[in-house]
């Protein structure tokens, strides 16, 4: 089969032809149908993430057709439209057995430690694979299964209840998602920080409050919007020091900043004025979970989560086209999210 694989961090991906991978009698194989193009893969490439074992074949927002499946395979059938929930864990050790799989002490990632879904097929544990309803097209079933995923676990990490004003700092793949599904959980007010043009366009549009970062301090920005108040809740979904401290100082008394972008950065804070007087909380978002995903492939399927086809932009499963892809990544990209189209729709 067609592969895109990584062989040497730092270098283009290559096209490769691999086998179609045997599965075992608890996995199920997946004709891909779409596979998202994230900005961890950018990382991936660039040696920014640690990669242990290559030649790999990237690829954690995964989306397709079951092909075939194992003799104890239950959940799934042959047919089934499906889409990956990328976190392979034991079900056994002491965090798989409270739902914790993100924690789980041989926790593999698809796409980073085992083949991923730049490919024409992908082999997966079949409770990893979850039936993707009719109405949700692939492309958005994959790219569901990793940014929107992370944006419902920040906001879940964070106790959002109903009425309360929320600060996004970041408008990509995270942050469009964490828009709507803020409003699934009927917020207030949402204020949205981010330096690109565009996006302050789109957010403006979709009818959140934009703020641009770059004219002034976004905190400043967003007590003045709230009677001096600040807002109950802030994720911080780029991964920028500077703005983790921002979403930290916006929050109203008892808010909570979700932190969900990664750096290598230090922040600093003074406990006292600017956590403890306001029990404020910073909370640390790693990953998702599985018991998350039923909620958020209904919220895709109902409407309440949707990706117009502007916000999209599509490749083939061709190395040169998504290396390219993955260049744009390392800048800041207008359209939402990039995905490869590798079967057709049925
Ligand atoms: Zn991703
Ligand atoms: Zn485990």
């Amino acid at each position: 089969m067609k592969s895109v694989r990584l062989v040497k961090i730092g270098e283009p991906l290559q096209d490769l032809e691999v086998p179609i991978p045997d599965i075992g009698p608890s996995e199920v194989l997946i004709r891909v149908s779409a596979a998202g193009i994230c900005h961890s893969d950018e990382h991936y490439r660039a040696g920014v993430s640690k990669i242990d074992k290559l030649p790999l074949t990237l690829g954690h927002e995964v989306a397709g057709v079951v092909d075939k499946v194992g003799a104890q395979v239950r959940n799934v059938a042959p047919g089934d439209r499906v889409c990956v929930h990328y976190l392979v864990h034991c079900g056994q050790c002491e965090f798989c057995r409270r739902g914790l799989e993100q924690f789980c002490l041989t926790v593999q990632m698809i796409g980073k430690d085992r083949d991923g879904g730049y490919a024409e097929f992908i082999k997966v544990p079949a409770k990893n694979a979850f039936k993707l309803p009719d109405e949700i097209p692939f492309e958005v079933g994959a790219i569901t299964m990793c940014s929107s995923a992370t944006s419902l676990h920040a906001l879940n990490k964070a106790r959002i209840k109903s009425g309360e004003s929320v600060a996004i700092f970041g408008f990509g793949g995270l942050g469009y998602s964490a828009l709507q599904l803020a409003r699934a959980f009927d917020c207030g007010p949402v204020y949205i920080v981010e330096i690109n043009a565009t996006k302050l366009a789109l957010a403006k549009k979709l009818g959140a409050v934009a703020i641009d970062a770059n004219a002034g301090d976004p905190v400043e920005r967003i007590k003045q919007a709230t009677n001096g108040q600040g807002v109950d809740i802030s994720l911080e979904l780029i991964g920028s020091a500077k703005m983790m401290r921002q979403a930290a100082l916006c929050l109203a008394p008892l808010g909570r900043a979700a932190l969900v972008g990664l750096t290598k950065e230090s922040m600093s804070i003074f406990p006292y004025t600017e956590l403890i007087n306001r029990e404020a909380e910073i909370i640390g978002v790693s990953d998702h979970l599985a018991s998350e995903l039923p909620a958020l492939i209904e919220f895709a399927r109902n409407g309440k989560l949707c990706f117009p086809s502007d916000a999209l932009r599509v490749v083939d499963l061709d190395a040169g086209q998504i290396n390219a892809a993955l260049d744009q990544l390392r800048n800041s990209i207008d359209h939402v999210r990039t995905i490869i189209k590798v079967t057709s729709d049925k």
